[in-house]
């Protein structure tokens, strides 16, 4: 070994030791006749001291070193005079015996501090420099620590880790795939991975009633802050099982992780809306949409929306009587907003990406007065009902939204959402889950002029709802749940089909023809012959349940070495042009771009 002792560990427990440690030199101050070296391994930071009267000689080699130098030191643990109790080894340094460059550093590109003056394409370009920051360690600590603390859970409930093939075929996530060309099969591609979907129904079929795996998916689409075109899943699937079956075990790896990771205890979670020993809230999909306007509610906070079409309609005020939807919520001890702020709103709501027409608003003032700009349309005595309706008490102020029904819960839903950052009521170091089931189990696209699985094509109908396939196939529930924390959607499974006949109903209703059915998923149809078991799972994001703990809001803060928004990997420079030959063994042309 190099070293004795890494940076992070030395404490008073040592003084008078002799130490040999190694590491980065992060900064170093000169102070009159002494010189001080933050040295940094990815333990933590301990001071060196040198002294130009007692060793000259190893003090001027000292201020020599540049930021980011590797060196060795030896030397003595001494307490110190000024002590800095912030960091585990601030009560002690090291009187700096003897100095060995390892390897000297360029000046990096940028600092290596917590808040970097680097920007992000910087910091990708140089990522194992920006890996050196400390919030960049954490988070890789963290991801770590979570992945570790899933694998005990879900072994110790008897689900096994399995790895399924990365070359395969085209998934059903509805995604585009990625794929590679095969130099034995030419003119024939491998698809990666979406998902292990099929992969972990076939371990059913096999007999593995509970796996899991912590893996890599592939998926081509458009990029943004929580996608990145590979990211990991907690896949999961479970045989003999129902619906009711997967939420327990998987609420259970949920508690567990903030149990363990974040060290919430029954008071903590006590103090929130839900108990930690109590069931996760349940939502089907119409109420989350209904209450929130939204499929991933965030439940942080309250301020549900009210529905006040039946009392605002058909009073003489035009632009609420030619609307088929009049929605509001009650922004708590609001009544006070300036007109600035209302106006803010109003351009929030009106902004193209929300597209409300009008922002309507009651202040329901503490001196018991109303005041809006409504009061020209309705008696005070309608606002009052108004106001009963969204349990509106003096000091509060009702935000109005009117129109298309589905549009407008949606623009309900980001106005509540920018209340509650407004409002500080989105706090990070708090966790509210939720599930969200009965999702519709088909998506009309009107484009296509056919239906899509919302989900995937082996999720199964809710078993009441599968006459309607035949009659009323958009009304057909899916028997499927979302875990959400947050307004963040962490993860996502439904129980599957397990019955040859109704998955090629499924597979019909989705406009494949039998041959088109039979080439792409006919493996999996085909193992339904052979006895298989019903079964059900989920898949976690992992990355953005990482990045949930973390507090942090990028995906790409808790990935080692992630794509840029362009899907490029600026540090390793790819995608990248392959060579004439690789692509004549492929049998491959590339078509110039004109
Ligand atoms: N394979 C699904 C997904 O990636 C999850 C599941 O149904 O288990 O979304």
């Amino acid at each position: 070994m190099h070293r004795t002792h890494t940076c992070g560990e030395l404490n008073m427990h040592h003084v008078g030791n002799k130490v040999t440690l190694c590491g980065w030199v992060q900064r170093s101050r000169d102070l009159g006749g002494m010189t001080f070296i933050d040295l940094r391994d990815r333990y933590g930071i301990t001071q060196l001291v040198f002294n130009m009267e007692t060793n000259p000689g190893l003090c001027k080699e000292a201020r020599k070193l540049g930021r980011e130098f590797v060196i060795q030191i030896t030397g003595m643990v001494a307490e110190r005079s000024n002590k800095n109790l912030k960091i585990p080894t601030g009560e002690i340094e090291i009187i700096t015996e003897t100095i060995v460059v390892l390897n000297p550093s360029e000046v990096p590109p940028f600092t290596i501090e917590d808040d970097t003056d680097g920007g992000e394409e910087l910091r990708m370009k140089y990522r194992y420099i920006d890996l050196r920051r400390n919030v960049m360690k954490k988070s890789l600590q963290l991801r770590h620590q979570m992945a570790q603390e899933v694998r005990y859970y879900l072994s110790s409930k008897n689900f096994i880790e399995i790895e399924t093939p990365v070359l395969i075929k085209s998934t059903p996530e509805g995604a585009r795939d990625f794929v590679v060309p095969s130099r034995m099969n030419p003119g024939q591609f491998y698809a990666l991975p979406q998902s292990p979907q099929t992969f972990k129904q076939l371990l059913m079929v096999a007999g593995f009633d509970r796996y899991f795996q912590i893996v890599k998916c592939f998926r081509d689409e458009d990029l943004r802050a929580d996608r990145q075109p590979e990211f990991t899943q907690i896949d999961c699937e479970m045989a003999f099982v129902e619906q009711k079956d997967i939420l327990v075990t998987f609420e259970g790896l949920i508690k567990h992780i903030l149990k363990t990771i974040k060290k919430r205890d029954k008071s903590y979670f006590k103090s929130l809306q839900y108990r930690i020993e109590k069931p996760f809230t349940i939502l089907s999909y119409d109420e989350a949409m209904n209450t929130y306007g939204n499929d991933k509610p965030d439940i942080r906070f309250k301020m549900k929306i009210k529905d006040l079409t039946g009392i605002a309609k058909g009073k003489g005020f035009v632009v609420f009587d030619n609307v088929n939807y009049i929605g509001a919520i009650n922004a708590k001890h609001c009544a006070n907003y300036s007109n600035k702020e209302l106006n803010e709103l109003t351009e929030f709501v009106t902004k193209p990406q929300i597209g409300a027409k009008v922002l309507a608003w009651i202040k329901f003032n503490e001196d018991g007065t109303y005041k809006s700009p409504l009061e020209k349309f309705y008696s005070k005595q309608d606002l009052k009902k108004w106001g009963k309706v969204l349990s509106a008490k003096k000091g509060d102020l009702l935000l109005i939204l009117a129109g298309d029904i589905s549009k407008t819960l949606v623009a309900l839903s980001e106005l509540r959402l920018e209340m509650g950052n407004r409002l500080g009521l989105r706090k990070k170091d708090t966790f509210a889950p939720l599930w969200v089931l009965n999702f519709p189990l088909l998506e009309w696209n009107n484009e296509d002029k056919r239906f899509y699985a919302k989900h995937h094509p082996f999720t199964s109908p809710r078993t009441e709802d599968i006459p309607l396939l035949d009659s009323d196939p958009a009304k057909v529930r899916a028997n499927a749940y979302d875990l959400v924390i947050n307004g963040i959607e962490i993860g996502g499974g439904s129980i599957r089909i397990h019955n040859k006949t109704l998955q090629q109903k499924m597979f019909k209703t989705l406009g494949f023809s039998e041959k088109q059915a039979e080439e792409q998923f006919g493996f999996l149809m085909n193992a339904f012959h052979y006895g298989a078991p019903p079964h059900g799972g989920i898949a976690f994001g992992f990355d953005r349940l990482v990045a949930l703990f973390a507090g942090l809001d990028s995906i790409r803060d808790v990935i080692a070495f992630p794509k840029n928004n362009a899907g490029r990997d600026i540090m390793i420079d790819t995608p990248a042009i392959v060579e004439e030959k690789l692509l004549k063994e492929l049998s491959l042309k590339i078509e110039q771009s004109k």
